[in-house]
Parts: structure tokens; sequence; C-alpha cells
């Protein structure tokens, strides 16, 4: 009679109380086009910044005095990402420090890299970046198809390819990329589209990341997502130039479009509190040679070494986890971090990185 007792209690107390809803999170997905992990973490190379070759003459003395003179050179360089996400989140991959985070295909350059990111795997049938359209499903397609998340999933991006990544077509993502307007839903939106038409285009596939952050930070205000990813592009072009000077400004610029993301969320009651920003590259950069880090690929050493940031409501201050990150974790973790199960996107996928909160 008790045991019947307890088990109708027990039944009665599952139906009055459901399992507890999950608190109400927000993910905003940062990426910064083959942005090596030593500049993250050792600031500037001042070898390579007093190289007349990666470094016009008229640059020289203003790259010396904003990023080789300062004491900390790191944080000359990108002062939100070791002041901020280091301190407050975690930032893994600084391997000077016993830290490490590394690519997990083998490819070593852009699709292949937002792909393992966005899908939690690599995919070895991924060879190119004119690879077209992505026959698999990233983390973002998929949030965007549950409810909840339906239409309040954003893309803003620099390179017109992650149109292609996101299969926009088959994933019915909302995508603004390369050097597409935005629809002029707003006049602030109305305003950055015509500077837009109006800049320079010195890559015809990569806007500049002025116009995405602009972009990006006015798209948080309209459409309040509950999932933002932001890629940016310029430090890998300027590298792949060999102008190390415009790499470090970008660098420096891309750490503050990082700083007002992060400062825009917790200014807003939609996002303080309860937004995650997870911030990574999608590959590093060679180390061979004079010229290894203007380029990147299975050729050039050390190119499959990456950085991962992330600071929010759910990440342990500091914590780093016991293995090598891999960008493969990156899926899962920004799933946990909208408490929604990880194995139900895909149980193949890259766990989630053990910097959780208990
Ligand atoms: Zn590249």
């Amino acid at each position: 009679m008790i045991v019947r007792f307890l088990a109708a209690l027990a039944l009665a107390a599952s139906i009055a109380v459901p399992a507890q809803a999950a608190p109400d999170r927000r993910l905003v997905l940062v990426t910064l086009d083959g942005l090596h992990w030593t500049e993250v973490f050792r600031g500037a190379d001042p070898e390579r910044a007093a190289d007349p070759a990666a470094v016009p003459f008229d640059e020289r003395e203003a790259i010396r005095t904003a990023f080789i003179v300062p004491a900390n050179k790191a944080r000359a360089l990108m002062p939100f990402l070791n002041d901020v996400v280091a301190r407050q989140g975690v930032l893994l991959g600084d391997r000077d420090h016993g830290g490490c985070a590394a690519v997990g295909n083998a490819m070593w350059f852009s699709y292949p890299g937002y792909n393992e990111i966005l899908t939690g795997k690599p995919d070895p049938a991924i060879v190119s970046n004119a690879h077209g359209l992505n026959r698999n499903v990233t983390f973002l397609e998929w949030l965007n198809r549950r409810p909840g998340f339906a239409g309040r999933v954003e893309t803003v991006a620099s390179w017109r390819v992650h149109r292609d990544i996101l299969d926009v077509p088959k994933s019915g993502l909302s995508v603004n990329a390369g050097w597409e307007d935005a629809p002029a839903r707003t006049p602030t939106e109305a305003t950055i589209a015509r500077l837009q038409a109006g800049s320079a285009r010195i890559w015809p596939e990569v806007r500049l990341d002025t116009f995405t952050h602009a972009y990006a930070l006015e798209l948080l205000k309209r459409q309040k997502p509950k999932v933002l990813y932001v890629a940016y592009g310029e430090t890998d072009d300027f590298a792949h130039d060999g102008r190390y000077d415009q790499v470090l400004w970008a660098a420096q610029r891309a750490d503050r479009f990082l700083g007002e993301l992060w400062a825009a969320l917790q200014a807003d009651p939609a996002y303080a509190g309860k937004t995650t920003l997870i911030v990574t590259t999608d590959h590093g950069r060679g180390t061979n040679g004079k010229d290894g880090w203007r380029h990147h690929g299975k050729p050039f050493a050390e190119s499959n070494q990456v950085w991962i940031g992330a600071i929010g409501p759910d990440i342990a201050p500091g914590r780093q986890p016991g293995t090598c990150a891999s960008s493969s974790q990156i899926a899962a973790t920004a799933l946990t971090a909208l408490g929604v199960d990880w194995r139900a996107f895909d149980p193949a996928a890259g766990p989630p990185l053990a910097i959780q909160k208990p």
C-alpha cells in the first residue's frame, strides 16, 4: 500500500513538476579567419614587424609604437581576448604555457575548418574552398529547425563562401556574406549598405570586416536572434597579401569588435548574463621559413594549430581541459552552452570542451 502510495506520489510529482526547465540561453559564435595563436598569446612578432618585406617603410614606426614597444605585447594587440576572455572565461591554445588547440581535419584551410567547427567533425571529402554547397548539416541549420530557435539563428560573414558552407538553399538559414547588401530594414542598415557600396573592394569575395561588424551589431539590436554567428575575414587575406602591418591592425580591430559585441550583449536585457560568446579561428599559419606566416595548409608546418576562447554564464573561468582542444568540439560546446543536448544533433560530433562550471 505504501509502495503504491509512493508510486502514485512519484507519478503525480512527475506530472506536476516536469523536468526542470532549461534556463534561457543565447549564443554568439565569432571566427577570425586564419589568425595564428602566436599573435593571440604573444602579440606581434618583433622580427616580422621590422621586416621591410612584411611592413612598408612608412608604417614601421606606427607598428613599432603600437605593438612592439608596449611591455605586454599580447595585451597591446588583443586586450579583450587577453584581459576579459582569458580571465572571466577561458582562452585555450597557448602552447607557450602548456595549452593546446588544433583542428581535426587534415587540410588546414578555411572550408574544411569552418565545416569542422560548424558540424562537429572533419569531412575528408572537403578538399577545396571551391567545394560548393555543403552536404553536411551544421549545428546552426539543425537549431534553426528546432522549436524555440526557428527563425532566430543569424549569420553575418565577411567571406562570400560562408553561404556555401552553410548551404543557404538547403538550410534556409539567414546569411549575409561577402559584399552582399543587408536588407535595409533600418536607417542604420541603409547607411551601412551605402558606405559598403562606396568602399574599395580589395578582395572580390571578402568584404572589409567593419561592414560585417556594423551589420552584426545592428542585427543584434533589430532582430535579437537567439544564436548569432559572426565571421570576420581580414586577418587571413592580409597575411596572404604579405602585409603584416595590416594583419596586426586587423587583429586589433577584430579584438575591439569582440569587445563591442560583448558590451552590446551585456547592455541588453535580452542577452545580459545569459549569453555565451565563443571565439575561434578556422586554421593557423605556417611556421616554416621566413614567409611561412603568409600561408597555411598541409605543406605549412603547424598551421593546424588554433586557439579557442569562451566566456559566459556557464563557463568556468580559467578552466583548462586536460586534453588538446579540438575545433571538432566547438559545435557540442556551443549547443551545451545553449542548454541543448548535443548528442541529439550528432552523437559522432566531438564532445563539449570540459570548460563548463561543475
Ligand atoms: Zn587563407
